[in-house]
């Protein structure tokens, strides 16, 4: 199994991507972290009920004998998509792991699979936090920001993470810390437009970053302390990467840049269902995979058009 993991990390590095693998019993120490983190009262109860209620800290029902977790970070690139709306063109930013979240993650899962069988093993899906494994697995370091950070690749990468029945009798552990760099720094703090990060605790104050609140459904209308005109990306915010020293090799990397005309961005802004919208807007939003936004559209597009946010059409 030794040979297996070597021949792994190799494989890796071949594909331009690193990785970790851990015992499974870690799951255990995932879960504690988070819910010791909400037992604390450091979590803000919406954000750990919305937010944190997608994990799922046990094994697969796919492969009851799990031994493993693999954490694999994958490069990724931000995409510029524009929106043309009465005249005005609004170029907004999609940070990275929003386009092809989904096809990163099968790909993964596939090479995992093809690399792993020849050995007698196989891999599942898991629903775990990736960025806390990336950390704890010794692959990623946090930023002042919460950012998982890895060298060569600084934030500009998504975390996969997967089940194995690959033994692991012996790894490490890391604690969550924060990188080296960050103790001389404070950009990012002084960057946050909505004083997410803070110079009393270590832990983001995830219910005032922007990321929460343009993720969130869309009965949840952006809070009247978020200033409109901090809004820049599409969901997700980049701004405390955009000026992170960590991330300067990164921050011109873009990949992809979709346009909505008029019509498609008056359909967006009305709340139009998917199956109503034309072929190639529905195309567009598949390639940028965005369905699963389409419903925060209204709001999160609202912002730089001065629109209501308020959906006019039917769901
Ligand atoms: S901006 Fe500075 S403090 Fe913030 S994550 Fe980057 S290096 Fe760390
Ligand atoms: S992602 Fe944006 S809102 Fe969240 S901590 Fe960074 S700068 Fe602040």
């Amino acid at each position: 199994m030794e040979n297996t993991i070597r021949m792994l990390q190799s494989r890796f590095q071949e594909r331009g991507l690193q990785g970790r693998v851990v015992s499974v019993r870690h799951l255990q120490d995932l879960r504690d972290e988070i819910e010791g983190h909400h037992a604390q009262g450091l979590l803000n109860e919406e954000f750990y009920k919305e937010a944190l209620s997608f994990f799922l800290f046990q094994d697969p029902e796919n492969l009851p004998h799990a031994a493993s977790l693999i954490v694999v970070a994958v490069p990724q690139p931000q995409t510029k998509v524009s929106f043309a709306y009465n005249g005005n063109t609004q170029t907004l930013i999609l940070p990275p792991t929003y386009r092809g979240f989904r096809e990163t993650t099968q790909q993964v899962q596939s090479l995992l699979t093809e690399w792993l069988a020849p050995d007698g093993y196989h891999v599942a899906s898991a629903r775990l936090p990736r960025k806390l494994l990336a950390v704890r697995s010794g692959l990623a370091e946090y930023g002042r920001n919460n950012i998982a950070y890895i060298p060569g690749m600084g934030s500009f990468f998504q975390p996969t993470v997967f089940f194995s029945d690959l033994p692991c009798p012996q790894d490490t552990w890391h604690k969550s810390r924060m990188m080296d760099r960050c103790l001389d720094c404070h950009v990012c703090l002084t960057k946050c437009p909505t004083g997410a990060i803070t110079a009393e605790r270590f832990l983001l104050r995830a219910e005032r970053c922007l990321v929460f609140h343009n993720e969130r459904s869309a009965d949840h209308p952006f809070p009247d302390w978020i200033d409109p005109t901090v809004h820049h990306c599409l969901v997700g915010c980049m701004l405390c990467q955009q000026f992170c020293p960590e991330d300067k090799d990164f921050l011109n990397w873009f990949e992809g840049n979709e346009t909505f005309a008029h019509e498609e961005t008056a359909l967006l802004l009305g709340g139009t269902s998917l199956n109503q919208l034309p072929t190639l807007t529905q195309e567009k939003l598949k390639r940028l995979d965005l369905l699963d936004y389409l419903g925060v559209l209204p709001r999160n597009l609202g912002v730089f058009f001065k629109t209501s946010g308020q959906v006019r059409f039917m769901p």
